[in-house]
């Protein structure tokens, strides 16, 4: 969210949106990289997470992340980042463009809750069940 004095009227639209309609909702929040969950090791670490107010695990391009709702120290009451000619490399490489607020960001999968989670896992072990009796029942090639 840029402190600007000359900015074209593209610019300044983008600005009004960000500051005024959204309030600078990706200066809200960051994400971390998570391994994807296969062992009951996994499932308890991301269980403890979704057990913290604030958090969200989500699946998207291929990798898992969890969410942690915390606003920006930079950025201030009028939404506007404070550091923004210095602002880490993580702000310059996010695309206005492809922000698709107001809409939520849609994810392939994505976890508010732990019942949520539990639920996803239930399904995942009972698919993984399934296709081991799969591979027992298939005749074995010589
Ligand atoms: S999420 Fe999009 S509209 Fe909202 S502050 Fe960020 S760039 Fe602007
Ligand atoms: S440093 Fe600036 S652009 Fe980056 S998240 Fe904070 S307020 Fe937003």
């Amino acid at each position: 969210m840029p402190k600007q004095s000359k900015e074209s009227s593209k610019e300044r639209e983008q600005r009004r949106m960000c500051q005024e309609l959204c309030e600078g909702r990706c200066c809200r929040y960051i994400t971390i990289h998570l391994d994807a969950p296969r062992l009951k090791a996994d499932y308890d670490e991301i269980s403890w997470f979704l057990a913290h107010e604030n958090i969200s695990v989500y699946f998207d391009e291929r990798r898992w992340h969890v969410e942690v709702q915390s606003r920006c120290k930079h950025l201030d009451s009028d939404n506007l980042c404070t550091i923004y000619e210095d602002r880490p490399l993580v702000c310059r490489g996010y695309d206005s463009d492809e922000c698709e607020y107001p809409a939520r960001p849609k994810h392939d999968l994505h976890f508010d809750t732990k019942e949520e989670f539990d639920t996803w896992w239930a399904r995942k072990k009972e698919r993984e069940r399934s296709r081991r009796k799969r591979r027992e029942r298939a005749p074995k090639s010589r």
